[in-house]
């Protein structure tokens, strides 16, 4: 495994190949990103995983800095796991620059998570719009845990004419239901175990909506959500994950979006 943590040479590297599957991550690696790798591994490009912790997206300083770092472990899992090419830019690699492209943003960037976190998808897409500049990945895999990032990522690339492909890869979650994160590090026994209630909660919810959609009585679920420990939440709402439309009566075809707090730890993720 080669470590880069300049754009230039790691371009020079990149040239002399056929191609890239690429991997972006915040670091703080867990069984999603690996998944992410496998799959990225089985495909006949060079595997180049990123780690960098993107300010942009964070919409308070204070999340950003205590957000989970362990590059040490990182790359020794890296290593084991034989990828190509690790890439650690510096915020001046990244955004020192001027990119080829400008960012799209679909209107759905201001709906749940972009209603809530001012600036993050717009950040986010400033980040990988920059790394595709630069890496020009022939796959980027992504996971399904981030589905609202992923549908916007998607819809640059489209608008954009860029010709890397979007790899779609299911969530990978804990034992006790609750899907892996960088984040759960933060999170005691007791925390977990709210979250993997409200994980079942949900499931259970989704179930019974899936049969008659008056059972999605959105008071009544915030108090048992509240009451299972969540210390607050920021939505809870059906979408179909193939357009993005709200589901407002019963239907097939959706997922179930929430992001909550427990204490001051923000988990999303959809069902
Ligand atoms: P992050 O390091 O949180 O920015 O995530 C990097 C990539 O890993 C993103 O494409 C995420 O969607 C993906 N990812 C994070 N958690 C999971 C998970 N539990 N299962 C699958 N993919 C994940």
């Amino acid at each position: 495994m080669k470590i880069f943590k300049n754009k230039h040479t790691l371009q020079k590297e990149i040239l002399k190949t056929k191609g890239t599957s690429f991997v972006p991550t915040m670091g703080g690696l867990h069984k999603g990103h690996i998944s992410l790798i496998k799959q990225a591994k089985k495909s006949k490009f060079k595997t180049l995983v990123s780690i960098f912790v993107n300010p942009k997206q964070f919409n308070k300083k204070s999340d950003f800095r205590s957000y989970p770092r362990n590059t040490k472990r990182d790359i020794k899992l890296l290593k084991r796991l034989k990828i190509d090419y690790l890439y650690i830019p510096r915020f001046k690699d990244i955004y020192g620059f001027r990119p080829k492209n400008k960012i799209f943003l679909d209107k759905f960037s201001k709906k749940l998570c972009g209603k809530f976190r001012k600036g993050h998808f717009e950040g986010v897409l400033n980040v990988v719009n920059r790394f595709i500049d630069i890496i020009k990945p022939r796959y980027i895999f992504l996971g399904k845990k981030d589905y609202q990032q992923l549908f916007l990522i998607k819809k640059h690339i489209e608008k954009r004419k860029i010709k890397s492909k979007i790899i779609e890869c299911n969530t990978i979650r804990e034992i006790n239901g609750i899907a892996c994160s960088s984040r759960n590090s933060r999170l005691d026994k007791n925390q977990m175990k709210i979250a993997s209630n409200i994980y079942h909660y949900l499931r259970k919810l989704k179930k019974k909506i899936k049969k008659d959609y008056s059972f999605f009585n959105i008071s009544k679920i915030k108090k048992d959500l509240i009451d299972l420990g969540a210390s607050k939440i920021d939505y809870l709402e059906n979408y179909n994950i193939k357009n993005f439309k709200l589901i407002k009566k019963r239907s097939k075809q959706f997922n179930l979006f929430i992001a909550y707090y427990i204490k001051n730890i923000r988990l999303i993720d959809n069902i």
